[in-house]
């Protein structure tokens, strides 16, 4: 792996193309054997990665090894345990006007060299999950994590080297020159997660050189949550949900949507859930995380004038510290309301009922993920077939996103494409359509 100092963009893609095209990173035994020193790289150093989580968003050490670090362990688990099955080739029935003895079959081949870009929210997981899917495709790969998150970046840049093929993987530091530069580069396939202004920027380079790209962006999440569901129960998942890492979760739940009465009934209890996960001062919670950076924290800050304040609202630019807030009487027009939030702050936003909430939600962008608490089977799917969003979570905010045979990803305005498990293999490999019929 070598400092982009040292090797350019066109340098770096070249020697890896070189390796692809020399068959190295096609058998499986290559694949697997990185998969496994990926994942002995996370349990020999999972205490460095979680501090380096600490360092760069206050991420507790168990929230580092829940959401990051084991969430990664798993998934190559999952492949590892897979893929020789998701590999096998398919076959296909063939036409009669083809005869008797023609064979056809679909095979997947590797794409070639794989460009990874990362974001800060989740800087480890975002970048190591796609690469070992990439990986177990048989590809050749550049992983670009973001500036944002620099401790972890640069213990990425630290560890990645010591465990895997340096022919075949190239981690390439740095923030928008460098992934200028890297984008105007020939690529087989380009994986990008972060916001869809740059989401445009990555499809723009690709268009140049044709090249397919995924795109994992975010957007407003809704949360709709009905009348006469236990609001407890319901106050908790929610809490756990927006709040981990401060909110800066793609698929954290956004906004609520329910009516009057319920809303007043949640408040309190929503109030009453944040205290129990973070005591009366979350500030010194070590459970805690904290924003980003000065320019996120200004950002959130200006949004806490959104409505009215049920808990939460302090904060502490000098530690990065934003309480979990919830605000309640939320105009859809007020500012928290007009962008994905992307922080610890929980409005709620009042519809008459049911049909009302399927408007709002298809008056707006398609999101990430729609979540919905309710005890009616009716409703359930109702929002299932009335609605579009990446994935739909019933009754549990996020976790769909741990199932590795679930595919994760947006639509419209969230994103294209998906991952995970076997869904990583179709997305990072052609699926070749072949037919074979003897001469005699
Ligand atoms: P970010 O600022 O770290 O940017 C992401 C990547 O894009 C970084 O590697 C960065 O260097 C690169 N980048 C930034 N500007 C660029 C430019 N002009 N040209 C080329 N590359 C550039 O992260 P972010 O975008 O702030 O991430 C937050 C967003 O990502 C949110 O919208 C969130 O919902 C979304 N997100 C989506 C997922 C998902 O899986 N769908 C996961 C996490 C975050």
């Amino acid at each position: 792996m070598i400092h982009p100092t040292t090797e350019q963009p066109a340098d770096i893609v070249a020697r890896l193309r070189a390796t692809f095209r020399s068959g190295r990173t096609k058998p499986v035994e290559w694949r697997t054997t990185q998969l496994r020193r990926l994942r002995e790289m996370l349990t020999t150093h999972g205490d460095d990665i979680a501090q380096a989580l600490y360092a760069d968003l206050g991420k507790s050490s168990t929230e580092a090894f829940r959401t990051e670090i084991d969430f990664t362990v798993r998934e190559i688990d999952h492949t590892l345990d897979h893929l020789s099955e998701w590999l096998r080739p398919e076959s296909a029935p063939v036409p009669a006007h083809l005869g008797d003895d023609a064979t056809a079959w679909t095979q997947y081949d590797p794409l070639g060299v794989v460009l990874v870009i990362a974001p800060w929210n989740y800087p480890v997981q975002l970048l190591l999950t796609p690469l070992l899917g990439a990986l177990a495709s048989g590809n050749a790969v550049v992983v670009k994590p973001s500036e944002l998150a620099p401790a972890a970046s640069s213990a990425m840049a630290r560890l990645l080297p010591q465990y895997l093929d340096t022919d075949a993987v190239a981690l390439v530091e740095g923030a928008v020159p460098e992934t200028t530069a890297l984008l105007a580069e020939h690529f087989d396939h380009i994986f990008y997660t972060g916001n869809g202004v740059v989401g445009r920027i990555v499809m723009r380079a690709a268009a140049e050189h044709l090249t397919p790209v995924t795109l994992e962006l975010g957007g407003k999440s809704p949360v709709f949550v009905d009348r006469d569901t236990d609001l407890s129960a319901v106050a908790a998942r929610l809490a756990r949900g927006k709040f981990l890492n401060a909110g800066q979760t793609c698929v954290a739940p956004d906004y609520v949507l329910t009516d009057p009465t319920t809303a007043r009934a949640l408040e309190s209890e929503l109030a009453r859930a944040v205290e129990d996960l973070f005591g009366t001062e979350p500030q010194h919670s070590p459970e805690y995380g904290r924003i980003v950076n000065e320019r996120h924290f200004d950002r959130l800050s200006a949004l806490l004038a959104s409505g009215r304040t049920v808990t939460g609202g302090a904060g502490d630019r000098a530690e990065k510290y934003l309480a979990p807030t919830v605000l309640a009487d939320v105009a859809p027009g007020s500012p928290v309301m007009q962008e994905e939030i992307f922080g610890p702050i929980l409005p709620i936003v009042t519809v008459p009922g049911l049909d009302d909430a399927i408007d709002f939600i298809n008056d707006r962008d398609k999101p990430l993920a729609l979540y919905v608490f309710t005890d009616s089977a009716t409703t359930r799917e109702r929002l299932a077939a009335e609605t579009s969003s990446g994935g739909l979570g019933l009754g549990l905010p996020l976790a769909h996103l741990t199932v590795s045979d679930l595919p994760f990803g947006g639509v419209g305005e969230s994103g294209m494409g998906s991952y995970h498990g076997r869904y990583s293999i179709e997305t990072f490999s052609h699926r070749k359509a072949v037919l074979s019929k003897p001469l005699a």
